[in-house]
């Protein structure tokens, strides 16, 4: 069976999907058997801890991918990236951070990397999952440049106005758990273009300031169902039937 009949498969037998999450630290037996878990990978070390991991569980798919914030240190061989990625539907997490990472002598760099991946992503047809911080219109402009038709934007929080640029680019939005404190990014994403992700497990103590429970994810859901003014089993479908759509099914 290949990875996206696999995670089609899957969705018979969660209700949640937690869209972006790092595994590669935590034990199997916190996770929570309702949720699909879809495991991106910032580097080599982290690709082989999570699919260690997703050998032990079903509900865990690992993603594999360079992120920008390890684009200096990895030396992951692009013949070996290759090979991983063309058997990967989803890849990713990949991108550029002109935010968070402080040192601009690493720009360069991370341009390359997120270039040789989405190269890959073009030769393979893969769907990138995609870091944007503070590089917002550069990445929209690189997936019109390599000409991705599918790609899923993590934890958008860039300017509002470039969003229907995404849109027509084809891309999916995750939304992130600053939903739970009052970011409105979800007003200008449709529905059918919608996932929800904790980006665990730094990204709901860094909204709540408590620690990562393994079903976060749940309690995105129920904000993001109340405040669409929908109910939680909508979303649940929407999101099931979304990534179907994603996945060409
Ligand atoms: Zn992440």
């Amino acid at each position: 069976m290949n990875l996206k009949e696999n995670i089609l498969n899957k969705l018979h037998d969660v209700e949640y999907i937690d869209f972006h999450i790092h595994l590669e630290n935590n034990s199997p037996f916190e996770l929570q058997n309702n949720i699909l878990y879809l495991a991106n990978s910032i580097d080599r070390e982290s690709y082989n801890a999570t699919l260690a991991l997703s050998e032990m569980n079903r509900n865990v798919i690992v993603i594999p991918g360079i992120h920008p914030a390890r684009c200096q240190v990895e030396n992951w061989p692009i013949n070996l990236l290759e090979q991983i990625f063309s058997r990967s539907v989803l890849i990713g997490e990949m991108g550029l951070d002109f935010h968070w990472i402080k040192d601009r002598g690493t720009d360069s760099q991370q341009r390359k990397v997120l270039r040789d991946q989405l190269k890959l992503a073009t030769k393979y047809k893969s769907i990138p999952s995609l870091h944007t911080k503070g590089a917002e219109e550069e990445i929209l402009q690189l997936l019109k440049d390599y000409d991705i038709p599918k790609s899923v934007i993590h934890w958008y929080s860039g300017p509002v106005e470039l969003i229907p640029g995404f849109l027509n680019q084809g891309a999916f939005f995750t939304i992130g758990p600053d939903i739970m404190s009052g970011s409105e990014i979800w007003k200008h994403i449709p529905a059918e273009r919608m996932f929800a992700e904790t980006d665990n497990p730094t990204g709901v103590p860094w909204v709540k300031g408590r620690d990562a429970r393994p079903d976060d994810i749940v309690e995105i859901y129920r904000d993001l169902a109340c405040k669409m003014d929908v109910t939680e089993q909508d979303l649940i479908d929407q999101f099931k039937k979304n990534l179907r759509n994603l996945l060409g099914n």
